[in-house]
Formats: structure tokens, C-alpha cells, sequence
């Protein structure tokens, strides 16, 4: 196999300076002008009768629009979504603006069949975690209590009806490429407790919400209910799939006294995951049985079965995470990733016996690990690194893990070893590598580096450190792997490639083309239906004042809204490689 050394141009979409964008126009996590095929399986229900039903006055668009709402409710109730909150709490700074004083991480399935509670409001005094219950039924135990933000995904799950809700309608406008019509609701005197109030858009064509935005009242004696901007994708024939929600509370302009200031990131995926449909499970099997792909004629040598054993726990691991809905399926992200560990391995003569490859964790934790030869960056780290050099630095310390022979263990070879609930992952895996080959690792990482085509630009990779350095107090969420090793010690310090910090320059909030650190949710974009990920293409955007870096922060989600392309819709040749490609 020949190898050549890809440049960076190839890797446009990584340049720092494309990603970033004031908050008012952010384009974070848009979607393309093209959506990815649905899989043809999709059970995704068209509407027939779009013609005969077209609505012609305010009032049979209300009705279209409430109808198509509990038709979402009814498609959606037998699927339990992953969902993850990242939330930041806020103090005022006098030169940043608002900036990050702590944060908390939540990730759970959401049980779209079970009535949402509506208990997901702050009490005041009562601690934050307490305070905000609802909605998620199954926890990932690593994590302490669910928040209430994820039930924002429906309006109404019990009452939106014209008997509990007026609606007014405000005009159209357009969402990404979607018209829409806006509405404004508001519930009817003494309709009850916990009704949404606020504004809706839905796409003119068959009526289905796109977007909500606003809170629940009456407010409680108390404690308040939070604001909450969700949005909805068009990634299943006839449905918008719930899919971000953006939730912000504070206010910390002249004279105002709001105690509470956070702003929380809610991104729900893994729809396909889990169905409630045995035959499904058994089509699984099916194809696993006939999954052989050894190439060997005869037995093989010991070291040849060493490998192979090798091989299998990896793959093991890889395709349980991936089930379990905490890693993408193979895409166009990886072959970024792989492409820059390319670079290093030609130009340090690596030679592996069997190929590095790269996958992508959906989480916002910033975490690497490697198992086996496979390295694995979480969605937040590939979001908040400047440029490639950095990302070469982090990949780096992982393939220096697997060159030193450090990820040769292989208990996971056992299946019995994979089967634990999904729930559990974070309890019955776990690929940390203890401080002597942390330490090995790092130097080894040095190394390659130095060899490699990113060896005059790592400055990036420093300030990135000393950026991460400077917030590491305030994110220890943010900080926490749940299945490799934290870029921080439990004093908050640094560990990881440390010594790179030596040779970048101060930190220097004035500098405007200084950007050490990106803003989460900038560069990949997640499909919340089947999982996917890839680079968002933004245009640049200039950062004017220094409040416009926002390095790891939590920003509103901005998706540029898409109809599923007619061709998806019909069940093309495009959905059938979809479901080949597995
Ligand atoms: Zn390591």
C-alpha cells in the first residue's frame, strides 16, 4: 500500500478562523443543504393526502398543525433517544461578558413512551441538580440526576388541543431553506399547570412544528420555569424529529438581580437505537453470523491468532459502543482523523501490523482513548480544537499509546463480556492507562510530532492547553473522560502533553486572531436519527470584540433548516447504499 502525506488544505474545514461567528448568526450544528439518506427500514410515514388536505384558512392550519404534533407524539412513543445536557453556570466578567463559573453534564435515554414529567423547574434554594427532574427514565449511572430541559421536545404532550391553547398567527418567515408559518400560543385561562407558552414556526407544507420557543407557565410559587429554543429536523419521511434545545436564564445587564445564569446545550440522538421490535433484533443477528471476513487459508500462527484475538476485542468494544449509541458509525469524520494519524505514521516510518483507525464518540466531554489500534475523539474535543496541528497533537498522544504496545489487552475477545445494558457502558469499560504510560505515551507523542509535517505549527495545540488550563477550574464537567484518561489532574492541572504549553505564547484575551479554544458545537454536526456525524462547512465569520470567543462555552444552536430531500423521500438508490454501508 503506498501512503502519501496529505496537506492541510485537504482538511479545509479545520481552519480556526472558518468556525467562528457572532452568536446573533451562529451557525452552530446546521444542518447541510443536502440531508443524509434515511435507510430505507425507516418507518417513516408519508402523508397521502397532502393535496386534500391542503389547509386554505387560519383555523385549518391550526388544526393540520395540532393534528401533525400528535402524530409526532404517537410515531415517536415507542423510541427512547439518548439525550445529553451540557449546562454552564454563569458569573458576569467585566471584559468577557458573561463566562462560565462551573458546569454539569447529564446523559440518559429519554422514554418518548412515558407522559414527560413536568416537575423540571428551579426551586429556589434548593440545589440545581435536586430542582430539575423529569423526563429521562433511564440514567447512565455515572451521572447524578436528569434535568428537565428534554421536555421541551413536544409543546404538550397531554393537552395541546384548542380546548387548552389559543393560538395566534403572527406571520410567515422563512428557517434555513424551510417557509414556515409562526405562531404565537398561549394557553386558556385555568387551562392547568405547566402550559407552554411561547411561539411556534411550522414548515408550510404539511404543518409539523420545526421550532419552539418559549416557556411554561403559570409560574410556581417559588421557583420558575426555564426558557427553552427547541428545534426539530426533517430526517424521517413526514416527521420532524426533535433535535437540539438551547435553554439560557440570567440577565446580567446594569442594575438587574437574577441570582440563577446558566446557558445549556440539550442534543438528543440515537432514535434508531432502540425500538421495542424483536424481528429487528433477530435481523441483527443474522447478518453478524455471516460476518467472517478472515482471509487466512489455513490456521494461524500463534502470533497470527495473537492478533486476530487482538482484533476481535477491538471490534468488540467498537461495535458496542457504537450500539450502545455513544460512538458515530463509520463516516466522513473519521476519515479526517485518519487522515491526519496518516501523516504521522509516514513521516515516522510507522509500520503497523494491522491499520490505525479513527472513530468519533457523540459526547461533548473532551476525551480521547484508543482500544486496540482504534483511537477514538469525542464529538466536544473535534468541536473546541483550533486548527489541525492541534488535532494532530491530540490524535498523537493516542497512536504513540498503540506504537508502544500499551492497548494489547484483550479480555473484550469475550462476547459474554458485552452484554450489559447500554445504561451501564460507562461501569464495564473503561480504557484509562495508568500515569507511567500516560507519561510514555506523551513523550512518545512528542516524538512523532517533531517528525511530523505539523512539527512548526504546534503553538495551536499549546495555547489550546493553556486555554484549557485557564478553565479547567470552572469545567470540571466538561473535563471528566468517562472511558479514557482526563486531560487535567484532579487539581485541575494539565497532564496531557504538557510540555507544549512551554512554547506557545501567552494567552491574550485582546488579540483578536488569537483563538486557542473554539466554542462547543461549532465544527460536527450530529443526525440524531441514524447518528452520523460530519464537518460543518460554515463561511468565516470575523470575531469583532473579544465576548466573540467564547472558547468551550455553550452557545444557542442555530440549525439551518432542510426539507429531506425528495430523493430520500422516495426511497432512492441513495437510502439503499445507506443501508448497504452497514
Ligand atoms: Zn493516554
Amino acid at each position: 500500500m503506498t501512503r502519501r502525506i496529505l496537506t492541510a488544505s485537504l482538511l479545509l474545514t479545520l481552519g480556526a478562523a472558518a468556525q467562528q461567528s457572532p452568536p446573533s448568526a451562529q451557525p452552530v450544528t446546521a444542518r447541510p443543504v443536502s440531508v443524509e439518506p434515511v435507510s430505507s427500514t425507516t418507518p417513516g410515514l408519508a402523508i397521502t393526502q397532502r393535496v386534500m388536505r391542503a389547509p386554505v384558512s387560519t383555523d385549518q392550519i391550526i388544526d393540520q398543525i395540532i393534528e401533525r404534533e400528535h402524530a409526532l407524539i404517537t410515531f415517536l412513543s415507542n423510541r427512547k433517544p439518548i439525550v445529553e445536557t451540557y449546562l454552564q453556570n454563569l458569573a458576569p466578567d467585566t471584559k468577557l461578558g458573561a463566562v462560565p463559573k462551573e458546569d454539569h453534564y447529564f446523559l440518559g435515554r429519554l422514554d418518548m413512551g412515558e407522559s414527560i414529567e413536568r416537575r423540571d423547574f428551579l426551586a429556589s434554594g434548593a440545589s440545581l441538580q435536586k430542582s430539575l427532574m423529569g423526563g429521562m427514565t433511564r440514567l447512565f449511572r455515572i451521572q447524578y440526576q436528569p434535568m428537565g430541559f428534554s421536555w421541551m421536545v413536544f409543546a404538550d404532550r397531554q393537552n395541546f388541543d384548542r380546548a387548552h391553547y389559543d393560538l395566534k398567527y403572527v406571520r410567515r418567515e422563512f428557517l434555513g431553506e424551510v417557509r414556515c408559518v409562526v405562531f404565537d400560543v398561549k394557553p386558556k385561562t385555568g387551562a392547568g399547570k405547566g402550559m407552554f407558552e411561547g411561539r411556534i414556526w411550522a414548515e408550510d407544507r404539511d404543518f409539523n412544528i420545526v421550532r419552539l420557543n418559549g416557556t411554561y407557565v403559570p409560574r410556581p410559587k417559588n421557583a420558575q420555569f426555564f426558557h427553552m429554543d427547541s428545534w426539530r429536523l426533517n430526517l424521517v419521511t413526514g416527521y420532524w424529529l426533535p433535535a437540539y434545545i438551547y435553554s439560557e436564564e440570567g440577565d446580567f445587564s446594569y442594575g438587574s438581580h437574577d441570582k440563577l445564569a446558566f446557558k445549556a446545550q440539550s442534543r438528543i440522538w440515537g432514535y434508531e437505537l432502540i425500538k421495542n421490535n424483536r424481528e429487528d433484533e433477530l435481523t441483527n443477528l443474522k447478518v453478524d453470523a455471516v460476518n467472517d471476513e478472515s482471509a487466512v487459508a489455513q490456521d494461524a500462527s500463534p502470533l497470527e491468532a495473537q492478533r486476530e484475538w487482538q482484533q476481535q476485542a477491538e471490534d468488540n468494544v467498537v461495535e458496542r459502543l457504537q450500539e450502545a449509541g455513544l460512538l458515530a458509525p463509520r463516516g466522513d469524520v473519521d476519515k479526517v482523523l485518519q487522515t491526519v494519524v496518516n501523516n504521522i505514521e509516514i513521516t515516522n516510518n510507522i509500520d503497523l501490523p494491522r491499520p490505525v483507525r479513527c472513530r468519533v464518540m457523540l459526547t461533548s466531554p473532551l476525551e480521547t482513548f484508543s482500544v486496540g489500534n482504534t483511537i477514538v475523539v469525542s464529538r466536544g474535543l473535534i468541536d473546541t480544537l483550533p486548527d489541525e496541528a492541534s488535532l494532530a497533537a491530540v490524535l498523537s498522544h493516542e497512536l504513540a499509546h498503540i506504537v508502544l504496545g500499551h492497548n494489547l489487552g484483550s479480555k473484550f475477545a469475550f462476547n459474554d463480556r458485552m452484554l450489559f445494558t447500554d445504561e451501564s457502558t460507562y461501569q464495564n469499560f473503561g480504557f484509562k492507562h495508568n500515569p507511567e504510560e500516560e507519561a510514555a505515551a506523551d513523550a512518545k507523542a512528542l516524538d512523532l510530532l517533531k517528525n511530523s509535517p505539523y512539527s512548526q505549527k504546534l503553538t495551536s495545540a499549546g495555547l489550546y492547553l493553556k486555554q484549557l488550563q485557564a478553565r479547567a477550574p470552572v469545567l470540571a464537567a466538561l473535563l471528566t473522560a468517562h472511558l479514557g484518561n482526563n486531560f487535567t489532574d484532579n487539581k485541575g492541572q494539565i497532564i496531557r502533553l504538557s510540555v507544549l504549553m512551554n512554547s506557545a505564547p501567552n494567552l491574550d484575551d485582546d488579540k483578536l486572531d488569537q483563538l486557542a479554544a473554539l466554542p462547543l458545537g461549532g465544527r460536527v454536526k450530529l443526525d440524531p436519527w441514524e447518528d452520523r456525524v460530519e464537518m460543518i462547512k460554515a463561511a468565516p465569520m470575523a470575531i469583532t470584540n473579544v465576548r466573540d470567543k467564547m472558547p468551550f462555552e455553550v452557545t444557542p444552536f442555530f440549525p439551518r433548516l432542510s426539507r429531506l430531500s425528495s430523493a430520500a423521500e422516495n426511497g432512492s438508490t441513495a437510502s439503499t447504499q445507506s443501508v448497504a454501508e452497514k
